[in-house]
């Protein structure tokens, strides 16, 4: 499998609740463990300008590319603003259009023997980014813009998998009225983004829940989101429904995120569709326990990426 990862993922941003170091980290933990070897690591190319404007407007993107953004603008990003900033989640957004591209057979890549078509991406996952502004912690809006990619390029149907422990906002805000694209987000109710727009498929979840009633809840509604039909998923892995996690409020053990992933990649899998895997949010009290989740969903992407497929889908929306 194809893991896209840029070593400037690990952006100086000061201190901050928000670990860059953790995408370098998972990169490490993967290749000594020998989940991945060196020769799958893919450098992205930044996204362009004109990708980002895709999805984002174009006063925004000045802003950010100058270095305009107001107070206001940045508390609600809660980033500091530097060129390295932008040009570090730039890359990223790019690490997600290039992994779409892989996962949908757009992109040549050379040593793929795997039928079932999985990408994994070590970053992306920058949901709560909408149109005009950025916000918690999102400047851009990687799947976002991977999907408007897609879709200039002949993918129309795409579906988006969330399992962060935040809803979705800017993302279910960015597709609310295209059809072809199905949100799906299974979150924390009671917790940040206040303002949750509507989904194709929201699933708000009351504090603590723990792994059982968690995965019920998931595998009930996978099915609906294969039901649209997609040509793609993208898959939002946060590992921040994890117990331990200081922004978030769900009990999750590692274990259980790991049977999560399994979930996902499995039925996925099992429709025969191109998916693009990405990490997401995860601010564990320690980094290495976020840093073993998502390793935990490498591995299973991996796993899943290396098993002989099934059967082809037969859900390939075709008209
Ligand atoms: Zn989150």
């Amino acid at each position: 499998m194809k893991v896209v990862y840029s070593p400037r993922y690990g952006i100086d941003i000061g201190q901050h609740v928000f670990p860059t170091a953790k995408y370098g980290a998972t990169r490490d933990g993967l290749i000594k463990t020998g989940v991945i070897a060196a020769g799958d690591l893919v450098e992205p190319p930044p996204a362009t300008w004109d990708d980002l404007a895709l999805v984002h407007t174009s006063d925004y993107l000045a802003k950010m590319r100058l270095g305009a953004l107001s107070p206001e603008d940045l508390a609600q990003l809660e980033l500091p603003w530097s060129a390295e900033m932008v040009d570090g989640f730039r890359l990223m957004v790019g690490g997600t259009i290039h992994a779409s591209q892989i996962a949908c057979g757009l992109e040549k890549v050379s040593g793929l023997n795997s039928e079932f078509r999985i990408s994994s991406h070590l970053g992306g996952g920058l949901h709560h980014a909408f149109p005009n502004h950025g916000e918690g912690f999102c400047p851009f809006n990687d799947v976002a813009v991977a999907t408007r990619v897609l879709q200039a390029r002949g993918i129309e149907r795409v579906a988006v998998v969330d399992l962060d422990v935040h809803h979705g906002n800017g993302t279910a805000f960015i597709f609310e009225s295209d059809p072809r694209v199905f949100t799906f987000s299974m979150h924390q109710q009671f917790n940040y983004p206040m303002w949750k727009p509507r989904g194709s498929l929201d699933i708000g979840l009351t504090d603590g829940v723990h792994d059982a009633a968690y995965l019920v809840a998931l595998e009930r509604a996978l099915p609906t989101v294969m039901d649209s039909a997609p040509q793609c998923v993208f898959y939002l892995a946060g590992a921040d429904p994890y117990e331990d996690d200081q922004l978030g409020g769900l009990n999750l053990t590692r274990e259980g995120l790991r049977q999560r992933d399994r979930l996902v990649i499995g039925t996925v899998a099992a429709a025969g569709v191109p998916l693009v895997v990405t990490l997401a949010g995860g601010y564990a009290r320690k980094m290495e326990d976020t840093v073993a989740i998502h390793m935990a969903t490498i591995e299973e992407a991996t796993a899943a990426a290396s098993k002989p497929r099934k059967h082809e889908g037969t859900k390939r929306y075709s008209g």
